[in-house]
């Protein structure tokens, strides 16, 4: 049956965005130049104000007043990200994700080789 393809809602935005997100830290740089580091943050305050979820867009702006962007390493930006995905899951009353197994998730694959 043909399916007709739709708009976005705020979920699906959400979970392809995070996809996209640990994705791109995952394969960030183990080190990272002064200027790609620089350029990262941009990338993210810039995400702040067009992400096209507005009141998520709001509360990333608060949460980014005191919770600078870790780009020093690849690991360093994925575990910012993993705790910056747990405080939204927190507050919508889902489950935190165990942020040691953030790089296994979405860039090596898990250990019993089910994504292989
Ligand atoms: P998602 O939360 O989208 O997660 C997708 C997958 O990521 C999960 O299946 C899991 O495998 C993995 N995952 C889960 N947690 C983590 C983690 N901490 N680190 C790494 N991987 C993880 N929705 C709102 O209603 N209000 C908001 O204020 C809001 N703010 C958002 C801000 C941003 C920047 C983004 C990108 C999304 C926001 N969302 C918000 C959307 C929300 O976070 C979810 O994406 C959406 O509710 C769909 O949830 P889900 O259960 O499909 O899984």
């Amino acid at each position: 049956r043909e399916q007709k393809e739709c708009p976005l809602d705020s979920e699906l935005l959400g979970r392809n965005t995070w996809a996209f997100l640990h994705t791109m830290a995952a394969y960030y740089p183990e080190k990272p130049s002064l200027e790609q580091q620089h350029n990262m943050k941009q990338f993210i305050k810039l995400l702040s104000q067009f992400y096209p979820c507005h009141t998520c867009a709001s509360h990333l702006r608060e949460d980014l007043k005191n919770n600078t962007p870790d780009t020093s390493s690849n690991i360093k930006l994925s575990e910012w990200f993993c705790n910056l995905h747990n405080g939204v899951n927190v507050r919508l009353g889902k489950v935190e994700f165990d942020c040691s197994k953030v790089l296994e998730r979405w860039r090596d694959g898990w250990k019993d080789g089910k994504c292989d």
